[in-house]
């Protein structure tokens, strides 16, 4: 089969022929329906992550992935082949405290397909060590399912976070309207009656965030962004921050955006620190908390809006031998929605 993978950081993937995973025991291999691309394959690819994720080159990259049962060990239970199924990213081990507790992604040990010492999605096959990492779904296009495990999940983690804080009274503000912050927006205006403010550097963004419901979208690179917030929020300030850049400008402007009692939560990982001013967060009591991907049942969860046909999920398609372009039109903001790979 052919598989899209890392030999060495800082280059290009190569298109290697590599041999058909056969699972054993609790082992599924899944063909491959489509592989969301993501910016944390471009920190991956980068070697910015060798330190906290040490992994031994070649890989094959992907952790975005939806696809068809094709094969399963003599273990598994309830799937059958042709199966259509989403892969759960987080491998985690099943026994430690988070675990246990049903946040796999949040596993002292964990394992990453395409980040850590497995092989993703960007492939024909891939091979899943458990069938408890997979979600069915038939009825389903493996093409909507693929982004929904990570860009679509990790902004609804993020959101169920801060949802008692959501009233018709609040502002949200969310930065980055790419693939997550598409589907950011869609599960405010679903699940809250906040008033949702987008940030942006384009007017294709602009027309992509009207189009998934923000109240109000911000063109940072045309108006200056506190004052248009001012404006907004009559001088309230923002109430919830979801910083899907989490970049070092991003923080500062979204720390600054902040009323009284405001939360900022870090979603993207675009940045390594930022500053935060003591007297304004005390006198202010602000809140600044992390959110990481999102555990099996709220993938679950988030497909089953999807199977009610309550997300919109712009796609951007490439083939697998197109994957370059892909990865360099995502790093230079140009895929409007999710792009993924067909192989
Ligand atoms: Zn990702
Ligand atoms: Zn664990």
């Amino acid at each position: 089969m052919r598989a899209a993978r890392l030999h060495n950081y800082n280059e290009q993937l190569r298109i290697d022929e590599v041999d058909i995973p056969r699972p054993k025991g609790e082992e599924v291999t899944v063909r491959v329906g489509a592989a969301g691309v993501c910016h944390s394959d471009i920190h991956f690819m980068s070697g910015q992550w060798k330190d906290t994720l040490p992994v031994k080159l070649p890989l094959t990259v992907g952790h975005e992935t939806a696809g068809y049962v094709e094969e399963v060990g003599e273990s598994v239970r309830g799937l059958a082949k042709g199966d259509v199924v989403a892969v759960f990213g987080g491998w985690g081990c099943g026994v430690c405290q988070a675990c246990k507790g049903g946040d796999e992604q949040l596993c002292i040990s964990p394992n990453w397909p395409g980040l850590s010492q497995c092989d993703g999605g960007y492939a024909e096959y891939l091979h899943v060590p458990t069938y408890r990492f997979l979600v069915r779904a038939n009825g389903m296009d493996p093409e909507y399912l693929a982004p929904l495990t990570d860009a679509g999940l990790t902004p609804y983690r993020a959101i169920k976070k801060v949802r008692h804080l959501l009233n018709p009274n609040s502002f949200t503000l969310v930065f980055g309207v790419g693939g997550l912050g598409s589907y950011a927006i869609q599960y405010l205006k679903l699940t809250s009656s906040t008033r949702v403010v987008s940030v942006v550097r384009s007017k294709d963004k602009a027309r992509l965030a009207k189009d998934m419901g923000s109240d109000y979208v911000i063109n940072s690179s045309e108006e200056d962004l506190l004052s248009s917030i001012r404006e907004i929020t009559e001088n309230q300030g923002i109430d919830v921050v979801l910083d899907i850049v989490s970049s070092r400008e991003t923080l500062a402007a979204g720390i600054s955006s902040l009323g009284k009692g405001g939360t900022v939560v870090l979603v993207g990982l675009m940045g390594d620190s930022f500053n935060l001013p003591v007297m304004s967060s005390v006198i202010n009591e602000h809140h600044v908390l992390g959110s990481l991907w999102g555990n099996y049942n709220e993938l679950s969860e988030v497909i089953s809006l999807a199977r009610a046909r309550r997300l919109k999920t712009p796609i951007s398609r490439f083939r697998l031998d197109e994957v370059g372009k892909a990865l360099s039109s995502l790093e230079q903001g140009t895929i409007v929605g999710r792009a993924v790979l067909v192989p």
